[in-house]
Parts: structure tokens; sequence; C-alpha cells
């Protein structure tokens, strides 16, 4: 999948005689030298020990403080979740961006499940901008209703079609700013559209696995979407934004849950400062 170029090289921390390495053994490796972080305490002896990190050990005790250490957490959270989740992916389904804008809309305080099972009907009776701006409002209501806020939904849903009808000749506009000037459509709609219809790695997407997870994981204390957004952009290569978000999101489903993650058998206990704090 074709991706913007990234906006800085991937993090390379050098051992002493070694040429400079991006996996995350290497990070690891470096971690164990105390090099992360003035404070952290980190298993210092494992390499004179032998001893072999596993994902039990702790490398990290305390939230990453400085930018390095994030930097370090960072690479090997994703080094993890590609290794862990192969094949993430928008859980959203959808042929087009027109289809992903109204899928996306719907899926505010609803489950990607509940969506995909209210978009086939709406799309079946509004293939597309054009159909859907002509739409009696009523009508999007009841396809919708199951979504929840379904008068607001459809609200947005409608004033988007009409708003593409006639501003962009239908089509999806592949902006920022065009895609928030859209009624119900915020950064994180205009975000999902970019990375997943797009491809276009302009911010990443903040949705509560995401702010949950970074926060937990010690890469921000940012209280909102949008600066917790700006905190994990210098973080991450730009390439890998959308899939960041995709990762974290799979991971934030299946292991980091909100009530009770869990944390014994995550991949990211190692560098997690929150690890077995939660339950
Ligand atoms: S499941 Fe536990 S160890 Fe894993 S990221 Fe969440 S809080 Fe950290």
């Amino acid at each position: 999948m074709a991706r913007n170029g990234g906006s800085r090289q991937p993090v390379s921390v050098k051992r002493p005689g070694t040429a400079s390495a991006t996996t995350t053994a290497h990070v690891a490796n470096d971690a164990t030298k105390g090099k992360v972080e003035k404070g952290v305490p980190v298993k210092r002896n494992a390499r004179r020990t032998g001893q072999k990190l596993s994902q039990k050990a702790p490398l990290v005790a305390k939230s990453p403080k400085t930018k390095v250490a994030k930097l370090v957490v960072a690479t090997i959270v994703l080094e993890r979740l590609k290794a862990e989740y192969p094949d993430a992916h928008c859980e959203l389904d959808y042929q087009n961006s027109f289809e992903l804008l109204c899928a996306t809309i719907l899926s505010a305080q609803c489950t990607d499940v509940r969506v995909n099972l209210t978009t086939p009907a709406l799309f079946l009776r509004f293939g597309n901008a054009g159909a859907l701006a002509e739409a009696a409002l009523g009508e999007v209501e009841e396809i919708v209703r199951s979504t929840g806020f379904f008068r607001a939904k459809a609200k947005s849903l409608v004033g988007m079609a009409r708003a593409l009808t006639a501003q962009h000749s239908g089509n999806v506009p592949n902006s920022i700013p065009e895609l928030i000037a859209l009624p119900g459509v915020g950064r994180k709609t205009a975000n999902v559209i970019l990375g997943n219809a797009f491809n276009i790695n302009d911010g990443i997407v903040v949705d509560t696995h995401v702010q949950r997870l970074s926060r937990r994981l010690g890469l921000t204390r940012e209280p909102d979407p949008i600066g917790i957004e700006k905190a994990l952009m210098p973080l991450f290569p730009r390439e890998d934004w959308a899939l960041l978000s995709h990762l974290l999101i799979w991971h934030g489903r299946r292991v980091c849950f909100a009530r009770k993650p869990a944390c014994a058998t995550c991949v990211l206990r190692a560098v997690c400062p929150s690890a077995d704090t939660l339950t």
C-alpha cells in the first residue's frame, strides 16, 4: 500500500562496535545497558548473565520521560504490534471513499460490527453522494437508527452528501481542511479517510483505544485527542501513522481492554509502565 514518505528516520540506537540498527533486539540491548533514560531501572546485567530478554522481562519500570526514552518505547511498541497483528486494518466495511466517510460518521459511539450491519442497507438505497443528498431525513434516520444518536447522524450524512454534491462534484476531498469543513466530519474522521481511502498520512487517528493505550504506555499525558495526536506524530515514522492507529485499536480491542487489560499475555508488557497496575 502506497504511503507518504516518512518525516523522520526510524530510531537507530548504536551499540559500540556495531552498525546502527533498527531492530527491537538492538533497542532492547541498549535498554539493558541503561542508555535509555537516567533513573529508569532496567535489567542492566541481562547481557552479562546471558539472561534472555523476553516480553515478560521489564525493560522500563516507569513512564518514559525524555524524548529519546519515548522514541525507544514507541519503536518497540510499533515493531511488536506489527509482528502481533500483521493483518491489522480498518474494520469498517467499505468499497470507496464515500462509503468509508458514511461508515466513519456512523461509527461515533458505536461498534464497527454494528456499523457494518447497518451500512449495506444505506449503501443499497443511497449509493453515492448525489442520491444521499436527495434523501428524506426520516428515511435515513430509520436506516441508521440502531447505531445510536441516529437523528444527529442522519442529519450529518445528508448534510455531508449535500456539501459533497455542491462543492466537490460529489467526490470526497483528500485534504484535512476540506474534509473537516463537511458536516459531521472532525479531525479524527478526516484522518480515517485520508489514511485509508487515499493512503495519505497527514495525521494520526486518535480514538478511545489510541487515547487509552498512548497514556498507559507512557507516550503522552495529554488529555485530549488533538494533544495526543501531536505527541504521537514525532514518535512514529510518518509512513506508519495510519497503520499505527489500526495496531493500537486492534490491541485495545483484543488485549488492552479498558476495564481489565490482559497484561499477563500482552506483548508490550516489557515496556509498559502500566503493566499489572490496572487489574
Ligand atoms: S495490556 Fe497491560 S501491559 Fe499491555 S499495553 Fe495494556 S496496560 Fe500495558
